[in-house]
């Protein structure tokens, strides 16, 4: 499973409809956060996109990105959790998170582990790598890209059993990979009988940035872009001075980097009610498929093959 539950859409200030920024992606055992603005943790109950975290990633330290971690740690705690908790941000993430966290307040219920990362430094999880990289912001800022793991190949029955391979755990020696003995003492390698390996999913979320070519490397043929779009081409010289993207520039960035899918997200309050001026523009750019995210918007995505 590959969820992406939309819990905050909007930029810097929230709104009656949209939260600030978060994002909560689900894969296999895993429970992520993307950034955990202001009011997250009543989003994550509003959208039943769970608890019951085993990572935050952020993006950068403007305050309508994290802020939201402080309460949301203190009720976790309260509600007697005692797995840890991994955080990976850019800096200043230890020092910023050691302050905003522990200082001045109970300890928490469990362990949480602030790992600071540095551009194009991969950080393992269960099944996917997720790597950092280099956005054009105001501060020090990231982008993530999420490549979920490799998978075998597609095992087929009917040539197994056409070269001689009784059905059973020889089967899924071969699926794994392995050249097995049949009982007689033949060998059997795994070509011919399981396709290659297959390719997983990837998706990348921009954070808050200047269209970059950062971001188009990092999103190249990846199956989703999630990418900040602010404003609208009425704001252009706004989006340049703010570093912040237009849904123009975010529709380009998708196009140059061959993304199946673009979703829009992080909307200037001026765009609120009527995010359809922010689709048309970034559509006139990327001709595939395209939306503009609201808050409590689920993504399944589908594996590729
Ligand atoms: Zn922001
Ligand atoms: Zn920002």
């Amino acid at each position: 499973m590959l969820r992406l539950t939309f819990l905050g859409t909007s930029a810097a200030m929230p709104t009656l409809h949209r939260n600030l920024s978060g994002l909560a992606v689900r894969h296999g055992r895993e429970s992520y956060l993307v950034d955990c603005g202001e009011g997250t943790q009543r989003q994550i109950i509003r959208y039943g996109s769970g608890f019951d975290l085993t990572a935050i990633f952020f993006t950068h330290f403007h305050a309508d990105h994290y802020i939201g971690a402080i309460g949301f740690l203190r009720t976790l705690s309260m509600l007697g959790r005692e797995a840890p908790l991994d955080i990976y941000g850019p800096k200043p993430a230890r020092k910023l998170l050691q302050g905003i966290l522990f200082v001045g307040t109970d300890p928490l219920s469990f362990d949480v582990r602030i790992h600071e990362v540095e551009p194009g430094e991969p950080v393992r999880r269960d099944g996917a790598t997720f790597t950092p990289f280099p956005v054009v912001h105001r501060i020090a800022a990231v982008g993530w890209q999420m490549c979920e793991d490799e998978r075998p190949g597609r095992f087929h029955p009917d040539r197994a059993r056409a070269a001689g391979v009784p059905e059973g755990p020889l089967w899924g020696e071969l699926q794994r990979g392995r050249t097995v003995t049949l009982p007689g003492g033949r060998v059997v390698a795994p070509e011919g009988v399981v396709d290659g390996r297959r390719r997983g999913r990837t998706v990348v979320v921009s954070g808050d940035t200047r269209p970059c070519d950062a971001t188009v490397v990092a999103a190249r043929g990846a199956d989703l872009l999630v990418h900040e779009c602010t404003f609208g081409d009425a704001e252009q010289a706004r989006a340049v001075e703010t570093t912040h993207s237009t849904a123009r520039e975010a529709g380009r960035t998708a196009r140059a980097a061959g993304v199946s899918r673009l979703v829009l997200t992080h909307l200037s309050t001026r765009y609120d009610a009527d995010p359809s001026p922010l689709l048309a523009q970034a559509a006139e750019e990327y001709p595939g498929a395209i939306e503009v995210a609201r808050d409590g918007l689920v993504l399944e995505l589908p594996l590729p093959d």
